[in-house]
Formats: structure tokens, C-alpha cells, sequence
């Protein structure tokens, strides 16, 4: 049903409109979802059912349209890690999710940039591993579902190293696998990426412990925790969060 209702305004609407009108059409769409057991960190709505998406492996808000993952990292930046509503940060978001990008944008004392490869609706198209800032820019870099798109990966860190400022914080997470990280610069078609690393536009997928290498071996110093470590099984549950999911601190 959400699905078609999605695909039905796609094809009849313009995308700059339909970004528009978004907020209003799930406000209306949200209704019948609201309730108690459930809770947006995003839109704040209470909820008792989400709308599952990816075979039942995410959980949508209705309300706003968030996954799991982009809850997990409101929750870190507003209410358990970084205060961010109390900042006036320089932050760089790559690719964001447009529920928390609309809700960064409300706070005047950020000087928040948004990133994304291809995206006419960000304020850049950053080559990630070209970044046209100085060094030292930004306070707090979030860089999600990113790095396993990228093939020079290194280069990628290196510029996120550069351009985050002296204690200032690169907050990341990718698709994880149990092992050493997997990649072959010679699986190139969408099909063969797909069948290897589970997306089409994937060049790896990323075992931990190789991306904390990784990541030190170009200067950071970092810390992973998953999401029970990080706000507590209660607000897990209360988000719909899969408490396995990791998400690593990179600090310079
Ligand atoms: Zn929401």
C-alpha cells in the first residue's frame, strides 16, 4: 500500500514538489499508525506500528519517513552524545536523509552543509575523495552508507581527516560483514555487485575490524559502539533500532 501510494505520486508529480509536499502528505498518511508503544526521535510522533519496508528489515516513520538508522543517529547527536541543540558546530553531512536534514535545518546556530555526490537538493556535489574545503573546517562530519560506494577509499579518509578540525568527531557506519573486509576492483557489473556485496552500486563490503584499520592508519583515533551501548536497550526497542548496529566514532 505504501508502496503504491509512493509510486502513484513518483509518476504524477514533479520531485522538487513532491520533497514539498512531503511533510503535509505523511502527516495526513501517519494517522492511522499513531498510538502508543513506538517513538520518533526524529518528528517526535508516538506510534504504534511502523511501516516495514526491505522484507521486514527496516522499519519507516510514517510520519517523517526515517529508517532505523537514521533514528539511531538523532538520538546520538540530540539527546545522548553530542547536545547538538546546545552547538554552534560547523557540520558536513554526506548524502543525508532528507527527515534529519529537515529537522538540522531548524537550528540557525549550525553552520550545516550538505553533501551529496549527484543530488541537485544539497548545497554540494562533493567529490569525497576531493573535498574543496580547507582543513580543519568542521566540528562533526556524518558519513553514512558512504565509503562503501567509494573505490579509492583511502583517499576518502584522508580527506575527512583533513577537513575535520582537531578533536572534532567523523561519525560513520557501512554495511558490516563478520571477517575481513571483501572488495575486487574487478567486479564491476551492477548484477556481479549485487550478487558480491549486496548492492549494485557497492565496490565492498566492509569487515570491522578492517575499517577501524583502516581509518587509524590515515590518523584517527576511534571508538565503535552498537546501539544498546550507545542509548540503552529501552530506547531501542522504543525506536525499532536492531541493537547490533554499530556505529563508529572517528576523532582526530
Ligand atoms: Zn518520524
Amino acid at each position: 500500500m505504501y508502496r503504491q501510494i509512493k509510486t502513484t505520486l513518483k509518476s504524477i508529480l514533479p520531485e522538487s514538489l513532491l520533497f514539498g509536499l512531503e511533510p503535509v502528505m505523511r502527516s495526513i498518511y501517519s494517522v492511522p499508525f499513531r498510538g502508543q508503544g513506538y517513538h520518533c526521535s526524529i518528528c517526535k510522533t508516538n506510534l504504534k506500528k511502523w511501516i516495514s519496508i526491505h522484507d521486514g528489515a527496516d522499519n519507516l516513520c510514517p510520519a517523517c519517513g526515517s529508517i532505523a538508522r537514521t533514528r539511531l543517529m538523532t538520538t546520538l547527536l540530540f539527546e545522548k552524545t553530542f547536545e547538538l541543540e546546545k552547538q554552534s558546530w560547523s557540520l558536513l553531512h554526506f548524502s543525508p536523509s532528507r527527515p534529519l536534514k529537515r529537522l538540522l535545518r531548524k537550528y540557525p546556530k549550525l553552520d550545516y552543509v550538505t553533501t551529496d555526490y549527484e543530488s541537485q537538493y544539497e548545497d554540494c556535489n562533493y567529490d569525497i575523495t576531493a573535498i574543496p574545503e580547507p582543513e580543519n573546517r568542521f566540528d562533526l562530519i556524518i558519513c553514512f552508507h558512504v565509503l562503501e560506494h567509494i573505490p579509492d577509499d583511502r583517499k576518502a579518509m584522508e580527506e575527512l581527516f583533513r577537513i575535520v578540525k582537531p578533536g572534532g568527531t567523523v561519525l560513520l557506519q557501512t554495511p558490516f560483514q563478520k571477517g575481513p573486509t571483501y572488495e575486487d576492483p574487478t567486479i564491476t557489473s551492477k548484477t556481479d555487485r549485487e550478487k558480491h556485496f549486496g548492492q549494485d552500486d557497492h565496490v565492498r563490503i566492509y569487515g570491522l575490524d578492517d575499517f577501524i584499520v583502516r581509518l587509524e592508519d590515515v590518523g584517527f583515533k576511534t571508538k565503535r559502539q552498537n546501539a544498546v551501548e550507545l542509548i540503552g536497550e529501552e530506547s531501542v526497542n522504543r525506536l525499532s533500532i536492531k541493537g547490533e548496529n554499530v556505529v563508529v566514532f572517528a576523532k582526530k
